[in-house]
C-alpha cells in the first residue's frame, strides 16, 4: 500500500527530535513491501528525513494538502494516491483512512504510538 506519513508532531517532535520507534517501523513496513511516503504542509523537507535516517525507507517527499485535499493532489504534484494517512490531524485521516496519532509535542522515551500505527496498518493489509 502506499503510505503517506505526516511531520510534524507525527514523525518528529516540535523540537525536530525523532519520535521513538519511527525508524524501526519504516523499516519493518519497508519490509513488508508497503511504499512509504512523507508529506508535510510546511513543503518539502528531505532534511529532515536524512538527518533521522529515514531517506531510505521513502520513495518520496510531497506537499501535503491542508483542505480540499483529494482535489488538490494533482495541484501540488501528488502523482501517487494514498491508501493509508497516518497524522495527528483527524481531518486528511478522515479523508484518506488511516491512523490518527497522539500529537508528538515534546520528546518523550516512553511514546508508543508507532507500535499501533504498525499494528493498525498491518490489519489493513490483512483485509480487516
Ligand atoms: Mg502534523
Amino acid at each position: 500500500m502506499n503510505l503517506f506519513f505526516d511531520v510534524d508532531k507525527t514523525i518528529i517532535a516540535q523540537d525536530g527530535s525523532l519520535r521513538p520507534w519511527v525508524r524501526e517501523t519504516f523499516t519493518q513496513l519497508h519490509q513488508d513491501g508497503h511504499t512509504l511516503y512523507v508529506w508535510s504542509g510546511m513543503g518539502i523537507r528531505w532534511p529532515v528525513l536524512s538527518r533521522n535516517g529515514l531517506r531510505g525507507y521513502v520513495a518520496d517527499f510531497f506537499e501535503k494538502p491542508l483542505d480540499d485535499h483529494r482535489a488538490r493532489l494533482a495541484r501540488l504534484g501528488v502523482t501517487v494516491p494514498p491508501d493509508l494517512c497516518v497524522d495527528d490531524h483527524q481531518e486528511i485521516v478522515e479523508v484518506f483512512g488511516g491512523v490518527v496519532v497522539r500529537p508528538y509535542v515534546d520528546p518523550d522515551p516512553l511514546d508508543v504510538e508507532m507500535h499501533r500505527v504498525y499494528t493498525l496498518i498491518s490489519c489493513y493489509r490483512n483485509g480487516h
